[in-house]
């Protein structure tokens, strides 16, 4: 039978709302970036109490002639979960923020607001409009690719603006996963005398160990125009290069969001690199991979199984690389020639997977 025979037309309706929920789903990310764009929740924050909406609109000089789609506005926002609504009197309603937008403040010193700015830019939204031209074709090899006429590791020198972008984005991420990494699994830098962020940009995960661990030797190696083009610190040392052809020794290696934008065989070269360049576990080596095992991390968040597909193919349309299940990255960890490796899932999404030969 064919699924179209005897659907019902309360079926069809059903079919109907399902498909208006997918139309809109971009509404969300929409609006999330436009409420970044006006400051919104640094005001809410700054206000230190309910915020009128009055108020609010006149902090960021919205007219009042605005004022009514204003506040529909924030009815979306307060149903996703950003604000929170009181009303402090009969008339007057007030606008908190939530724990969901913690991650956006400035003030705390660990906002991810670059990184939404970067994944919500044009540079990375319009590829979606070469994505069923892509699909019909064998190259070039990303949706990206096809769009910009560039590879997205090429385009963070080619368009300056998406490179400061890109450095902006990444680095907020980082500095608001190192703290968690160093507070909960400072085990993990027990002994180490030098490590490599590699692939690193911004180097920000290695400046932070180098400021709790100032001991430790930290080198940041990434490619040459990320290297050239970003702020530097006289604490890390800089090495510009291409990790698949040589990275520096060291005791640790941190690889964060790097393998995920590899294929398979890339990956495979990558960690063979990483192996030339660590000592043995017996003598203190190891490299640390940031990444997501898909399936294995916990139940953090309601939509956990749709925010790894999105991702997925996130990387898919702009990378040649993909999120791996724990079996898929076992198979790279036994082909580049490491003996074992042990997932720690300690940060919510992503997990850190130490390996060693
Ligand atoms: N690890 C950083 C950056 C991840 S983005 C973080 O998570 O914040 C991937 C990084 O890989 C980019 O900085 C890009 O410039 C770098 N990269 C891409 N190809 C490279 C290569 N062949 N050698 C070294 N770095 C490379």
């Amino acid at each position: 039978m064919a699924a179209t025979d005897g659907v019902t037309s309360k079926e069809l309706l059903e079919a109907q709302s399902h498909l208006w929920n997918h139309i809109f789903s971009f509404i969300n990310s929409l609006s999330l970036k436009c409420a970044l764009e006006l400051g919104l929740f640094d005001a809410i924050n700054n206000y230190k109490k309910p915020i009128p909406l009055n108020e609010l609109a006149k902090t960021l000089s919205i007219p009042d002639a605005r004022l009514q789609n204003f506040e529909r506005f924030l009815r979306l926002l307060v149903h996703n979960g950003f604000l929170s609504q009181t009303s402090t009197d009969a008339s007057i309603d007030s606008y908190t923020l939530t724990t969901n937008s913690v991650p956006l403040i400035k003030e705390k010193g660990q906002s991810i607001t670059p990184f939404i700015e970067l994944m919500l830019d044009e540079t990375l939204l319009n590829p979606w409009q070469s994505l069923s031209a892509w699909f019909k074709t064998e190259t070039p090899s990303t949706a990206f690719e096809m769009f910009h006429g560039t590879f997205i590791w090429e385009a963070t020198g080619k368009m300056p603006e998406f490179g400061k972008l890109m450095r902006e984005g990444l680095g907020s991420d980082s500095q608001s996963i190192i703290k968690v990494i160093m507070e909960d699994c400072g085990e993990l830098f027990e002994g180490v005398k030098s490590l490599v962020e590699v692939a690193g940009g911004t180097g920000t995960m290695a400046l932070r160990i180098k400021e709790k661990f100032p001991e430790v030797k930290c080198t940041v190696l990434d490619l040459p125009h990320m290297i050239n083009a970003m702020e530097k610190s006289d604490q890390v040392e800089y090495v510009a290069g291409d990790m698949f052809e040589f990275i520096p020794p060291a005791d640790m290696l941190i690889l964060k969001w790097v393998c995920h934008g590899w294929s398979d065989e890339a990956c495979i070269t990558l960690l063979k690199r990483c192996k030339e360049a660590i000592p043995t576990q017996e003598n203190g080596g190891k490299a640390i991979i940031i990444d997501k095992v898909m399936n294995t991390t916990d139940e953090i968040h309601p939509k956990l199984t749709e925010t790894q597909l999105h991702f997925d193919i996130h990387m898919m349309v702009h990378t040649t690389g993909k999120q791996r299940t724990e079996k898929e990255w076992k198979k790279l960890f036994d082909e580049a020639g490491f003996k074992g490796y042990k997932i720690i899932p300690a940060l919510g999404l992503r997990s850190i997977i130490e390996i060693y030969h």
